[in-house]
């Protein structure tokens, strides 16, 4: 090549002119990097990496040869210029159609990316955010302009926010034209910034190296583990995908660390807690919990639990899915693959003596009888799936089979709800409207003001200003409201006596059990929640 061009160049000029020699060796070695570097591309954005390196070189001959044969040394190294720049384009065009806007080449921002410092942006971008993969590893700030930078990118983003709002479920579901995302904040869905369709194969594949699943996997249901970092706080993460036909979903829930809690802390009132306590030296009997899936629940059932002396009585459980260790408790969890039913476990639990059982997930007639034979020696506690203390009864009298069986050994009954809690910091006071009380059955001398989520406020520029408490939500956490009951001898009798579930629900109410709705006033008087919540929470629970 070199030859032909000195030969070139003597034909036509006589003499090598050093000043057009050099620009095209120049060129020429730019050429050489041009299909080196068009070859690694091609394997990238996968295209046909045989068929574009073939254009570039024939392309580049063809220019090499006019700039050789063109006798003018302008004209010919302009058609080579030329030639040479429309041949990049036209696979530079082609290549861009293939790619994300942030992996395109020779646009306006992948220009301004090149003059700016791309590792200092990755650093901005991750928030002070680390990651540590499954298996405990820390994660460095990948390199920039790579499928890892473009996800840890957007990972950054989403989770930052999603933890600046306290999400406890991230849910990302592929849409039309984006992906959706919702977090899930005090057991409420909340919409949240959608994702780019194009971001969400470089999430993807960054999130599953992370939690160790199968990258190309990308139907069949992974789950996986990792956590985060960021100002010393750390938090650990589930991660869920699964293909659909219309791409993948990701599932990301947050992992709470279970922490037992007392009667008041998991927001009993005090004659309830009174109440309760007087269970603590019954040697037998069965009470009933009630609640829906995250009421709960689980926690009031292990308090319930742990009213009781764990030195004085051997306490039990059979579970099929246990929300944490509870201390002094032996926790037995039921494993299907053992070949026996959920009823055939808790026999065989019975018969080994514990002195009380907390049987949870009791959602089946033949687990409810051999509880109900159980509890007429020892002292068995319920948990089942229901709305309500007395809809539990219901059904509970049902799965038993006889209701004087059902009733013969109950000595009480309770339901778990969660509401949420009205932030501290910028929740309102206020003088309710004595029609609002009177339509929510709120005898009006019972409260004298009540509590809203504060207003938001704005700044002269009409954004926003967030309580940094609560980030503008108006609540943070929640709050357990209970429905509680002991029974003793001659509310038995007189439930026994009952002809229906209402004259049974008659019966409590005059021997004063209060249900969830007056339960919920206790709650909306001291201020823990507003008249808004209750009237959601109370269309969930009627709905
Ligand atoms: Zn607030």
């Amino acid at each position: 090549m070199y030859y032909l061009s000195l030969l070139a160049d003597i034909s036509f000029s006589g003499y090598i002119a050093i000043y057009k020699f050099v620009p095209f060796v120049l060129l020429f070695y730019l050429w050489l990097l041009l299909v080196n570097w068009v070859h690694f591309d091609t394997k990238a954005v996968q295209t046909d990496t045989m068929k574009w390196v073939s254009i570039i070189t024939v392309g580049g001959l063809l220019a090499m040869c006019l700039w050789l044969f063109v006798p003018v040394f302008i004209i010919g190294f302009s058609s080579y210029l030329l030639l040479m720049i429309t041949t990049i384009m036209v696979y530079v065009i082609h290549r861009n159609s293939l790619v994300a806007d942030f992996e395109k080449v020779l646009t306006l921002n992948h220009i301004k990316g090149l003059l700016s410092n791309e590792s200092a942006k990755i650093e901005k971008a991750a928030r002070g955010f680390s990651f540590v993969t499954a298996n405990g590893n820390p994660v460095d700030i990948p390199d920039p302009k790579t499928k890892e930078a473009y996800g840890f990118k957007t990972a950054c983003y989403l989770l930052d926010d999603a933890i600046w709002k306290r999400a406890e479920i991230i849910k990302i579901t592929p849409g039309e034209e984006e992906y959706k995302v919702k977090y899930v904040i005090d057991g409420l869905r909340n919409d949240a910034d959608p994702i780019e369709t194009e971001e969400m194969p470089y999430l993807l594949y960054y999130l599953k190296q992370l939690a160790d699943l199968d990258v190309e996997e990308k139907r069949k249901p992974q789950t996986g583990k990792f956590q985060t970092k960021k100002d010393g706080d750390k938090a650990s993460w589930h991660i869920t995908t699964a293909g659909s036909r219309e791409g993948e979903h990701i599932t990301i829930k947050k992992d709470v660390q279970f922490s037992l809690m007392s009667f008041a802390e998991l927001g009993f009132e005090s004659d309830q807690i009174e109440e309760l306590k007087t269970l603590k030296d019954t040697p037998k009997g069965l009470f009933l919990i009630a609640g829906t899936k995250s009421s709960g629940l689980t926690s009031c059932h292990y308090t319930l639990l742990r009213n009781h002396d764990p030195f004085l009585n051997s306490i039990n459980t059979l579970e099929k899915s246990p929300a944490g260790d509870v201390q002094s408790i032996i926790q037995n969890v039921y494993d299907p693959s053992e070949g026996m039913s959920y009823a055939e476990r808790l026999k065989a639990l019975i018969r080994r003596g514990p002195d009380i059982v907390g049987v949870f997930d009791c959602n089946d007639p033949e687990t409810a009888k051999a509880a109900c034979e159980a509890s007429k020696k020892k002292l068995i506690y319920v948990s089942m799936e229901s709305k309500t203390a007395l809809k539990g009864l219901a059904q509970w009298i049902k799965m038993v089979g006889d209701k004087d069986d059902a009733l013969e050994s109950l000595i009480g009954l309770a339901s778990s709800h969660l509401v949420r809690r009205l932030c501290e910091e910028c929740k309102e006071e206020y003088i309710p409207n004595p029609g609002t009380l009177k339509k929510l059955s709120i005898a009006p001398e019972r409260v004298k003001s009540l509590w809203r989520p504060g207003d938001i406020e704005y700044t002269r520029g009409g954004k926003p200003i967030l309580c940094e408490n609560c980030q503008g939500q108006g609540y943070k956490g929640r709050v357990g409201v209970y429905e509680s009951f002991v029974i003793n001898e001659e509310v038995r009798k007189e439930l026994l006596a009952a002809k229906s579930i209402k004259e049974i629900s008659a019966s409590l109410k005059r021997n004063g059990m209060q249900f969830f709705q007056e339960r919920l006033t206790q709650k909306i008087s001291d201020g823990s929640t507003s008249i808004n919540e209750m009237i959601r929470v109370l269309k969930v629970l009627n709905g």
